[in-house]
């Protein structure tokens, strides 16, 4: 944020507010009074198109710091003359000189006579003439938490407030990290990287006001917890005298708490989560723990387990996590474990005391831990009581420092021989549970193997099914070795498991099918997955098993779908990736009545998210991977609009040197296919590139490239697109729906460089490298376009040469071409 340009005020409006009739416009300032905090127009350094942004920041503080973003997902462009107005009908709006509203308000109370004012807090109130607040920024947070703010959440209608980062440095629109409560069984924050956790805070044990005393600084900073009826929440306070403190959710996945030191002038980091590697969600794996009181934090197994692969684990791998030394059995004890983070995935069990608590762990022989807690600070429902029980898997733990009082407590884990119950340790309660439990234990053993035969010899975990895919995936070669299938690392997960989290692959779990399968809607552990079946039998789909688990496995950006797992279950292939909510693109931009959900600036933003997930395919991987077919219905939305590339069945894989490659199995979909490819099979980095120019053209336009509906007269799009670029109306085709709030200079950008990509002569193509460049900073001299491929003409032609194959969904084409 240091990197921005501040405008410099030209002239400051007098006092700290506005009223109707006195409007902001850039140059002007408002300053709170006491001075702390301005109310302006800021531009972020980078932006050649000069994007103009409304905001709140520090007015002492020399390196711009900006605490709140009105306009982040519609910047304003500086020649169309924005500015902010406070109206009759209490509304703050933020528009331009075209009458276009980047931002407003939206209170519902129409009161003449309000009037806005910046807080010497740092905190915009929008107040009533009988002073009701009627909207504050406060309660609108964008990536900043400073004193006096509440971060909550409501029991009931699960609403709240997050803060969610900026995408970069110099770039304040809505980022991939969000920091916020949420619900489950119980209220917990976390740090979320899309739907991903990324942090956890420590279950809530009751306490009503956290504080930490730094000393270097000499400041606390408290933060007070409250459960009421209503909701859940914490307010962030700082010690009186103190100098400018804030808490930032930063574009790096952090959420960072940092001091202005007047001295050095710059922010100095008081605390950040998470801080070590090992904190990070589930880093150190199942039944593993982050120790912190070691002084380097390091993984570790919990008491009773040992790593399941030592080699990995003492080489700092610690995915694959822990597993027990000896089987569990019903009749086993507890072990109290003091000072823990205790894991995620419990269930709340309401009103019990601390040894019913222990009682109904002892009585579930699945059961394999519990803690407790009396909420003393929670007027929710009556119940002050909190004993939480596991029985899965144990993930996400630490041991902390004893005096971190606060953020630890005892987890009660069931270990083979350890003693009795609770550490108060009742034997009574071990007799009076464990022999009725024993009982009952082998009398359900008995019943399962009389009733289900094939139950019996079922693997335990995923490795019978690992050696299996091992074996199925080393005899083929459609991949070349490039991988050996020994460097498997990914997650081999219970077939058993996936039948329970899609009730048996029901209709009702069905979220989407493709060209080899269906997709189902799950949960795994705690995470919402997408699990794919491959069609049985399908050739295409052993190979899209195969590319999926031996090569994108390895894969990690933001821009990439998330494979977490897979399974083979007889001839079952199974694919589990990150569930993301807002499905494929192509079902909102080419839905008529959805596409207006996808504004300019969400546009611009998968268009940016889409290149930079091909680069670092193209370049930024160790490989050089080449996806083969990119298209809309292959680029999945996450939580926050955040796009990724999924569907590497086609992909392949390029050595070193190589440039180019040639196949006689064209596949691909029409009309994202490269002339060279569906002519010839001569596949490359470029390939891709003239997919990725035909996905711009749809995104601007919001038209299919198989459409003929809206470009009357013109081949296809690309023809289209081509024939405006030439005649100097390519505006007209930004998709009507979105046109009011479009930055034209924006989209325009993005046509040329479309047409660019979309070049007859692969040569003339830009690589990814450049297109990223050109998008994120603009180009005031980029080449004109030569003529694009009319390549639908041709298509035909290819399809009577081979064998053409369209699958189910229409779209996906297999083109054996003759004579090669
Ligand atoms: P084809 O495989 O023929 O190219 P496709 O890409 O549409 O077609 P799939 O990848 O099988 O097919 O996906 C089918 C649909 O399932 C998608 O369009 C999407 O709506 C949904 N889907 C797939 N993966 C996920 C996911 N990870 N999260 C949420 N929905 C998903």
């Amino acid at each position: 944020m240091a990197a921005l340009l501040l405008l410099l005020p030209a002239l400051c409006i007098s006092n700290d507010r506005l009223a109707p009739g006195k409007n902001l416009s850039p140059g002007n300032t408002i300053i709170s009074d006491g001075g702390e905090f301005a109310l302006g127009f800021f531009s972020p350094s980078n932006s050649t198109l000069e994007k103009l942004y409304l905001g709140i920041w520090y007015n002492n503080i020399p390196s711009l710091t900006v605490v709140w973003v009105a306009n982040r997902e519609t910047p304003a462009i500086s020649s169309s003359a924005p500015s902010l107005a406070l109206t009759n009908n209490s509304d703050l709006v933020l528009s331009d000189a075209n009458g276009r509203v980047l931002w407003t308000t939206n209170t519902t109370n129409a009161n003449n006579g309000s009037v806005a004012v910046l807080m010497n807090t740092g905190n915009l109130i929008l107040r009533s003439p009988n002073n009701m607040v009627l909207w504050q920024s406060f309660d609108h947070p964008t990536d900043t938490f400073l004193p006096g703010m509440k971060i909550w959440m409501s029991h009931k209608t699960h609403e709240g407030n997050r803060l969610v980062s900026w995408n970069g440095p110099d770039d304040p629109s809505p980022g991939a990290f969000s920091f916020g409560w949420e619900t489950g069984p119980f209220m917990q924050s976390f740090i979320r990287n899309g739907s991903l956790p990324e942090w956890r805070g420590s279950v809530w044990t009751g306490y009503t006001v956290s504080s930490q005393y730094f000393a270097n600084t000499s400041i606390v900073i408290y933060v007070a917890y409250e459960d009421n009826f209503d909701q859940m929440s914490a307010i962030f306070s700082v010690s009186d005298g103190a100098p400018p403190v804030r808490s930032v959710m930063s574009y790096s996945g952090r959420v960072e708490v940092s001091v202005w030191n007047r001295n050095s002038s710059e922010w100095a980091m008081l605390v950040a989560s998470p801080d070590v590697q090992c904190s990070r969600y589930g880093y150190c794996g199942l039944s593993g723990y982050c120790d912190y009181t070691d002084a380097t934090p390091t993984c570790k197994c919990l008491d009773g387990f040992e790593p399941v692969d030592n080699k990995e684990w003492s080489n700092a791998k610690f995915s694959r996590g822990c597993q027990r030394k000896e089987e569990l059995r019903c009749s086993d004890g507890f072990l109290a474990l003091p000072d823990m983070k205790v894991p995620d995935n419990f269930v709340r069990i309401g009103r019990k005391t601390l040894e019913e608590c222990a009682a109904e762990c002892s009585a579930n022989c699945s059961c394999v831990a519990y803690a407790y807690a009396t909420l003393n600070g929670s007027t929710a429902n009556g119940d002050s009581t909190r004993c939480l029980v596991w029985t899965g898997e144990l993930v996400d733990m630490e041991k902390v420092v004893g005096t971190w009082g606060d953020f630890g407590e005892t987890l009660y884990l069931r270990l083979a021989g350890a003693g009795a119950g609770t550490e108060r340790g009742s034997r009574k309660n071990v007799v009076k549970f464990a022999v009725p439990v024993l009982l009952a234990c082998i009398l359900i053993s008995i019943c399962i193997f009389i009733c289900f035969p094939k139950f019996k010899g079922k693997e335990i975990n995923g490795e019978n099914n690992k050696r299996r895919a091992i074996r199925v995936l080393s005899i083929s070669d459609e991949l070349g070795h490039e991988i050996p299938a020994r460097e498997l690392e990914l997650p081999f997960l219970r077939y058993n498991d996936i039948l329970i989290a899609t009730d048996n692959f029901s209709e009702a779990s069905m979220i989407g099918k493709g060209g080899f399968g269906k997709v189902y809607k799950g949960v795994l552990g705690c995470r919402e997955v997408a699990i794919k079946r491959l069609s049985i039998g399908s050739k295409q789909g052993l190979v899209e098993f195969r590319n999926e688990v031996l090569l994108i496995a390895k894969l990690q950006h933001r821009n990439l779908v998330r494979l977490i797992g897979c399974c083979m279950e007889g001839d079952e292939k199974l694919l589990v990736y990150e569930y993301l909510p807002n499905k494929s693109l192509d079902a909102t931009l080419f839905s008529s009545e959805r596409k207006s959900v996808l504004d300019w600036s969400m546009r611009f933003k998968i268009i940016k998210g889409v290149a930079r997930g091909l680069l670092y395919l193209h370049q930024d991987s160790r490989l050089t991977i080449i996806h083969r077919d990119l298209k809309a219905s292959n680029i999945l939305l996450d939580a926050t609009m955040n796009p990724k590339i999924s569907d590497f069945g086609m992909a392949r894989i390029f050595g070193d040197n190589q440039e180019q490659a040639n196949t006689k199995w064209v596949v691909g979909t029409y009309g994202y296919m490269a002339p060279e490819y569906a002519m010839a099979g001569i596949f490359s980095v470029k390939s891709d590139v003239y997919s990725f120019g035909v996905l711009l053209l749809e995104i601007v336009s919001g038209v299919r490239i198989s459409s003929t509906d809206y470009i009357e007269g013109f081949l296809n799009l690309i023809v289209y697109a081509w024939n405006l670029w030439h005649d100097g109306k390519a505006e007209t085709m930004i998709d009507s729906s979105i046109v009011s709030g479009c930055i034209v200079d924006e989209a325009m950008l993005c046509v040329h460089v479309a047409l660019l990509c979309v070049q007859e002569n692969l040569n003339d193509r830009p690589t990814m490298s450049s297109v990223v460049r050109i998008l994120d900073n603009g180009s005031k001299s980029l080449r004109v376009p030569n003529r694009p491929a009319y390549f639908a003409e041709r298509i035909n032609e290819a399809g009577q040469a081979g064998d053409s194959v369209q699958n189910s969904n229409n779209t996906v084409t297999l083109t054996v071409l003759e004579g090669r």
